[in-house]
């Protein structure tokens, strides 16, 4: 697992953290997030876009902005990877505050959350104590399942405050409303529907103003709620507040005492910290699973889904088959009418493959002027039906000229494609691609402008 990461150039703060951890950087604005899966590093926020921590991020003032994020990690120990020529402030700032320095291709060190050093400042106190650590790590643990996240973040509220009615809501990504993640004591139904909008009402207003709001439902209120205490806790800081935690039914329908109130709003930040981590995460995994062009997931896109697919088939799903359809003469097609020409005849023939395939097959771009198609849910292991969902996709593409728009030619552009069965033609993923790659193989030689199963390729 690793959890610090330095970018090609300059320099990479990592923290060591058991999952992923993410650190508030207080004069940015910025979160920092790095996640223990490879793909994803250290990123750093500057308002919505997400960029790599270079070595300008802990400059001008590498001492407060080191410091900051030491702060703000806890309880997580901060690491920072110096590659040669980086700013020698960095290095003196480090040392100044005890933190450690690797070098960029040094293993990051064993995560150990400082949970000692925490507990020790929450003996007698209200400061952050152990069960605080323990929930931003278990907050930091659902980074790539944020629904999940919003489930632990209402369970660790619903234990911490004993009460029996809670939800907590999201803005939506235009912020113009909130909707509900999760919910306990409510109507389940509630859950993915119920919109507020943002700035009016207890909850849009907590969410603007990034501030907690408790008081008493006023008789006005929906029924059973008349006089009912509640507290409303904003999902972050202001101007970046991810959404609220509301709860109601507290026992003996007693508002919090303003110690009480101090340690949720401060689990609520957390939470709101881990939220926006999340968000993130997952906007960037959407784009790097997506190609630019057509708008079509890309090739790892399909791998990842072949894959699970696989699995499924394996444990004995209905049966799949996959599909290369290639271009016919696409090449001559560029050097006729260009090479920008060329690109809106892929986005064009992309959208008429995903038209004329269902809904549940995943049309992809494998590369060039080359889609991969995975068919799920078929009734059996003939290639029949493989084949004349291919058969349509093929006559979709070809069947008229496309359409690129004012003033552009009007080419009728054919496509070639070759179908492989899963079980019938290949067991595995690569082989499954490359029976499929052959019968495309075929179909070219045999004069293009057709589909060919593997088996009869
Ligand atoms: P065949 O019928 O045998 O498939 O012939 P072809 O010309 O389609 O195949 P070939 O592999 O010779 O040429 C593919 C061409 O696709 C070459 C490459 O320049 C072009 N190409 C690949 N990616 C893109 C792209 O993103 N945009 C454009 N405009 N062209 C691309
Ligand atoms: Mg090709
Ligand atoms: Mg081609």
């Amino acid at each position: 697992m690793r959890a610090t990461t330095a970018t090609p150039r300059g320099l990479a703060v990592g923290l060591a953290a058991s999952d992923a951890v993410s650190a508030a950087w207080p004069g940015r604005g910025a979160d920092v997030a790095t996640d223990a899966h490879g793909a994803l590093v250290t990123l750093l926020t500057d308002g919505a876009r997400p960029v790599l921590v270079g070595p300008d991020a802990l400059l001008p003032r590498p001492r407060a902005a080191l410091r900051a994020l030491v702060r703000a990690a806890a309880p997580y120990d901060v690491v920072v990877t110096l590659p040669p020529r980086t700013d020698p402030r960095v290095g003196r700032a480090a040392a100044a505050l005890g933190v450690r320095c690797i070098a960029p291709d040094e293993p990051p060190p064993q995560a150990t959350p400082r949970r000692e050093r925490v507990a020790a400042t929450a003996e007698g106190t209200d400061e952050a104590g152990v069960g605080e650590a323990a929930f931003v790590d278990g907050c930091f643990r659902r980074l790539d399942r944020p629904d999940a996240l919003c489930r632990f973040v209402l369970r660790a509220f619903a234990r911490e405050t004993g009460a029996d009615r809670l939800s907590l809501m999201l803005a939506d990504p235009a912020r113009t409303s909130l909707f509900v993640k999760a919910a306990k004591g409510l109507d389940p139904a509630l859950v993915g529907r119920v919109r507020a909008p943002i700035g009016s009402g207890i909850a849009g207003r907590a969410t603007s103003l990034a501030r907690a709001v408790t008081g008493r439902a006023s008789s006005g209120g929906p029924r059973g709620y008349a006089g009912t205490a509640y507290v409303v806790l904003p999902l972050g800081v202001a101007p970046r507040c991810e959404g609220v935690v509301s709860l109601t039914d507290l026992p003996g329908d007693a508002l919090p005492s303003p110690a009480a109130l101090r340690r949720l709003l401060r689990m609520a930040r957390r939470a709101g910290r881990a939220l926006a981590a999340a968000r993130r995460l997952e906007q960037a995994e959407t784009l790097s699973a997506t190609d630019e062009l057509t708008g079509l997931p890309n090739r790892r896109a399909f791998e990842r889904a072949l894959r699970r697919e696989l699995e499924r088939a394996r444990r004995g799903g209905p049966p799949i088959a996959v599909a290369i359809v290639d271009v016919d003469r696409f090449k001559s097609l560029n050097d006729r009418f260009g090479h920008p020409v060329g690109d809106r005849v892929l986005a064009q023939v992309a959208r008429r493959l995903v038209g004329a395939l269902r809904e549940t097959d995943l049309v992809c771009r494998w590369g060039g002027e080359e889609f991969a198609v995975l068919l799920t849910g078929l009734a059996g292991l003939a290639p029949g039906e493989a084949l004349a969902a291919l058969e349509r996709a093929r006559l979709a593409v070809g069947g008229r000229p496309l359409a690129l728009g004012p003033g552009l030619p009007s080419p009728i552009v054919t496509v070639s494609g070759g179908v492989a069965l899963y079980g019938r033609d290949a067991t595995e993923g690569s082989a499954l691609v490359e029976r499929a790659d052959q019968a495309l193989y075929a179909a070219k030689q045999a004069g293009r402008d057709r589909v060919l199963a593997a088996a009869t390729a």
